[in-house]
């Protein structure tokens, strides 16, 4: 059994809440792309946790984590998160944390062209691309050029180091072009020597380890980082992440390609939110946007910023159930909007005077004007809701209405961030 659980609209929608949850039923949780750029919280019996590079499933005793191909890796962020972990009294080893071989490092130099192209689209556009500004783009960018390390490499360092001299000499001629400093070969070697030691066991085949499992009936989850409209193909290009953050690139990113996907469930937030740049049709200003980002508690969890917010866009959340296959949706967050006797749905885009339905090219989003609908609300806390019953009729009316608009079953309801306040709806 091998399930993809990922993101329907900007990122941020829960899926580590759901991940956290769904995987009492799995015995492997993968990370398939993306590196510690992606925030996910999780509040469950053991603490209030934020995981950036390892799957959620670590704070399961008995489920194996898996970081796959896909990935990079920041090896100084990785060990400070599972110290971090640690401390809170999570186990991990390498029983139960298993990191590709062919996974990228993000290298220290990675973090640092991203913040100089940042900064210098700022000051040359206005415009900057939103990075969260710790090295993503480009490590992506150096894998496709075939100059990125990879985690097998720290198995081998005497290669390794051979290979560094040249690839320091070449990051150096972008480096001195930003008008930075130069990076040096021994600061490098010191990033592996410090950090890759201290990772070397966790190292393997993870398609091997995966295979195996998989032919011996144990269940596979794969999680996504980041959401659909985020994806560097399908997403709002070039406010997107670098990666694909679609199910049907899950068994590539996660080590086993050969592997088919057999359920897919989208994580759909009941109001928008979009973290960095870009365009963002749904989205409220001033008084209306202070008060949704209050009360869902707004801000990047891996960056502190404050998130861009919005009503539910059917029209963008259609396309992200499309690009992920999505089988049924996980609604989150559904109790935010508790505080509204009115609730407002982006059901059309105004574009030219002509109103649409299809999610349109990036260009032509930045024309598009949202078209607002109003239901009404219920008014009433349903933090303390667990079944379907419980819901007031308005709720299960929204709820009803979304899966209408959107064509796909809604098959659980999140009312608070904690582990078991989310609602099976059979
Ligand atoms: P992810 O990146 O998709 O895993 O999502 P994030 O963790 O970045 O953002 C979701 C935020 O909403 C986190 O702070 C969660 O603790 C919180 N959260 C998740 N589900 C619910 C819910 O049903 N209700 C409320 N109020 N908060 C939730
Ligand atoms: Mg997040």
């Amino acid at each position: 059994m091998l399930t993809s659980i990922c993101g329907i609209n900007w990122g941020d929608e829960g899926k580590g809440r759901m991940v956290d949850l769904l995987s009492r039923d799995y015995d492997i949780v993968c990370r398939y792309q993306g590196g510690n750029n992606a925030g996910h919280t999780v509040v469950n019996d053991r603490g209030r946790f934020i995981l950036n590079l390892l799957p959620s499933g670590i704070l399961r005793e008995d489920v194996v984590n898996v970081m796959g191909p896909g990935m990079v890796i920041d090896l100084k962020h990785l060990c400070g998160e599972i110290q971090k972990l640690r401390e809170g009294g999570i186990t991990i080893s390498p029983e139960n944390l298993k990191i590709s071989d062919k996974a990228i490092i993000t290298m220290p130099y990675n973090v640092l062209q991203d913040i100089m192209e940042e900064d210098r689209l700022s000051k040359a556009t206005g415009k900057p691309y939103g990075s969260t500004r710790r090295g993503i783009a480009p490590v992506y960018a150096d894998k496709y050029l075939k100059k990125a390390f990879r985690m097998g490499e720290l198995l081998n360092p005497e290669l390794l180091y051979k290979r560094l001299p040249d690839i320091v000499d070449w990051k150096n001629m972008t480096i001195k072009a930003y008008g930075f400093n130069p990076i040096t070969v021994a600061d490098m070697k010191a990033y592996f020597e410090e950090y890759g030691t201290l990772l070397k066991d966790y190292i393997v085949d993870v398609g091997a380890y995966l295979n195996a499992a998989h032919a011996e009936g144990k269940k596979i989850m794969f999680e996504a980082q980041l959401g659909a409209l985020r994806d560097i193909d399908y997403g709002i290009v070039p406010y997107t992440s670098s990666s694909s953050t679609i199910a049907a690139y899950a068994p590539i990113g996660a080590g086993v390609p050969n592997l088919k996907i057999d359920k897919s469930i989208g994580i759909m937030k009941a109001y928008s939110s979009c973290v960095g740049a870009g365009p963002f049709t749904c989205e409220y200003f001033g008084e209306k946007a202070e008060k949704l980002r209050e009360l869902g508690g707004e801000y990047g969890a891996a960056t502190g910023r404050p998130r861009r917010v919005g009503p539910f866009d059917v029209v963008a959340s259609r396309y992200g159930i499309m690009c992920q296959g999505a089988d049924e949706i996980a609604l989150t967050k559904l109790d935010v909007l508790d505080g509204y006797d009115e609730i407002e749905i982006c059901t059309h885009y105004e574009l030219e005077g002509k109103i649409i339905d299809h999610f349109p090219f990036t260009d032509v989003l930045d024309m598009c004007k949202p078209v607002f609908e109003k239901v009404k609300g219920w008014h009433t806390d349903i933090s303390g809701c667990r079944r379907k019953e419980d819901l007031p009729k308005e709720a299960l009316d929204y709820i009803r209405l979304l899966e209408e608009l959107c064509g796909c079953k809604i098959k659980y309801v999140s009312v608070g961030a904690e582990r078991d306040a989310c609602i099976v709806m059979d």
